[in-house]
């Protein structure tokens, strides 16, 4: 423990992001760049307590080492804290910027004052590490003759392939998109994570070692049955992309667009052409409306703002969170309070209210003369809980007509895609996840493993690179098991 009084002397001080108003003029990161000083008073709130709840299991799903590293940036051991770091965490460039932190959730500290700014501390360690030029391609001295395939290359396919490759063997990703990272790359939005960070990481895995396949749709454009033959093992880390969709009249109308469409659009463009093809749905000058919360949600905000949009309103289903925990949401339990986003504080910036409207139901999409969408009509809904279970019902008399010239869906996903699962015998579980025990990762099909938002549903970056570095313990004991058996036959 660095200090033994830091938590009673230093008060909480978050890194700042950059001014809300200027920062919506270009896609560039939000963050500021940190002063080492600040962070050295922040470690020192760490207590390096008795059980770190910070890095448990209610906190962070890597289960970083935070109070060693908080330690050794209060001592200025800043290359010892990357070692520490990259122990438990392939990615902490990814985590360090978009992480929710539970792991803040959880810190001990916050149950008497702010908890230690255990994000920020972890960001600014890979931040330096890269800047020093201490991070450099695993060397892999003894290779296992045994070859896997990854199909997908988010944070679980990437953390996966990473482990795989230290531990010996062949490693390739086959991703069908045109450059890699998942939603790294083709959702989390440029301002949140830079995509020269996810290129940078990429770059690192290549010279590795790991092979990456771009434009192979596995199950369609590859060959699944092939690529099994190929390979002793294969990984699906697929994700979660079936988005869910709104069943109301008018859904056909034009300017209704799933936000993955919409994001996924502006990315692409914004690296192939820093914008200038325009090849992507524009908010400029648009009357937008975002239906749904979360990531995506607030990600369809602020990039709306980037592209000039004339109002914005986002609609959600469920009440307004509270302020402070609810007595059954105690600590160490994620709190789930009412938190302003940075989409949702650049909007207040732009408009002067909150765009954020709670308890509302979408009834149905208005359009105009030439079929676009030009309004919605909703209805206030009332949440009450009845044996254990919410139950939601209209409020009469609530009506209301919000004028929209674009509607962003973002209502969450439903599971993954389950054409490669068709093609290789892979049950889905009642989620309509692709079925593989967490633990076990394997599937019902003998070395066909899974792991990320594909088997879990809709999680997190941290999450995914969690199951990607397990399934990846789960792959290298199967095929080490196979190689033991050759020899014993032998
Ligand atoms: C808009 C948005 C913003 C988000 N923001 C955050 C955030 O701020 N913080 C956070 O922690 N989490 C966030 N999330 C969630 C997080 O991004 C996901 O939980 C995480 O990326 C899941 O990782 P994954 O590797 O399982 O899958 P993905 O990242 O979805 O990657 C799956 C990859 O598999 C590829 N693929 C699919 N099928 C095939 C096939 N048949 N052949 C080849 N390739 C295939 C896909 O093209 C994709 O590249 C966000 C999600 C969205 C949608
Ligand atoms: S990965 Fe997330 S939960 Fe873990 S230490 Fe970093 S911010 Fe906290």
């Amino acid at each position: 423990m660095g200090k033994h009084t830091g938590f009673v002397e230093y008060r909480r001080k978050g890194i700042p992001y950059r001014d809300p108003v200027r920062r919506t003029n270009d896609f560039r990161e939000i963050f500021t760049d940190p002063e080492e000083h600040i962070l050295n008073l922040q470690s020192a709130r760490c207590m390096d307590c008795g059980v770190p709840f910070c890095q448990s299991e209610t906190g962070c799903p890597v289960d970083n080492l935070i109070p060693e590293w908080n330690d050794l940036v209060y001592r200025g051991r800043w290359r010892e804290a990357l070692e520490r770091l990259h122990k438990t965490n392939n990615f902490p460039e990814f985590t360090g910027r978009t992480c929710p932190a539970p792991c803040e959730g959880a810190c001990v500290l916050g149950i008497i004052d702010l908890p230690v700014t255990i994000k920020n501390i972890e960001n600014a360690i890979i931040d330096r590490g890269f800047a020093e030029g201490w991070i450099k391609p695993t060397r892999v001295h003894r290779r296992t003759g045994r070859k896997v395939a990854v199909v997908g290359s988010g944070p679980a396919g990437l953390a996966a392939a990473e482990q795989l490759n230290k531990a010996g063997h062949e490693v390739t990703v086959y991703e069908r998109d045109d450059r890699i990272g998942g939603l790294l790359m083709y959702g989390i939005p440029n301002m949140k994570l830079d995509k020269g960070v996810v290129d940078r990481r990429v770059d690192l895995l290549r010279k590795s070692g790991i092979r990456f396949v771009t434009g192979a749709d596995v199950g369609k454009s590859v060959d699944a049955a092939q690529l099994m033959d190929e390979h002793h093992a294969l990984l699906l880390a697929t994700g979660a992309t079936i988005p869910r969709d709104i069943s109301i009249p008018g859904r056909d109308l034009d300017g209704i667009h799933f936000a993955m469409d919409f994001l996924t659009a502006t990315t692409r463009s914004l690296l192939n052409s820093n914008l200038e093809d325009e090849n992507f749905i524009s908010a400029r000058h648009k009357r937008v409306v975002v239906i749904g919360g979360g990531d995506t949600g607030t990600d369809c905000i602020g990039t709306s703002l980037r592209h000039g949009c004339k109002s914005l309103v986002n609609l959600e289903l469920l009440p307004q969170p509270p302020k402070n925990r609810a007595p059954d949401n105690p600590w160490p339990e994620w709190p789930n309070v009412f938190r302003t986003d940075y989409g949702h504080g650049e909007a207040t910036e732009r408009f002067g209210s909150d765009p954020r409207r709670y308890s509302v139901l979408t009834k149905e999409f208005i359009g105009d003369r030439s079929g676009n969408v030009s309004a919605i009509r909703t209805v206030k809904v009332d949440w009450r809980r009845r044996d254990g279970k919410w139950e939601m019902s209209e409020i009469p008399d609530t009506e209301q007509l919000i004028k929209a010239d674009l509607v962003l869906l973002a209502m969450g996903f439903l599971g993954p895609e389950t054409y490669i699962a068709e093609a290789l015998d892979v049950e889905l579980d009642s989620r309509s996840n692709y079925r593989a025990e967490y633990g076990r990762f394997q599937t019902g099909v003998p070395g066909v493993f899974s792991a990320g938002d594909c088997r879990r549903g809709q999680s997190l970056v941290v999450w995914a690179i969690h199951e990607g570095r397990e399934s990846a313990r789960a792959i290298d004991a199967y095929l080490q098991e196979e190689i033991a058996g050759e020899a014993r036959q032998a």
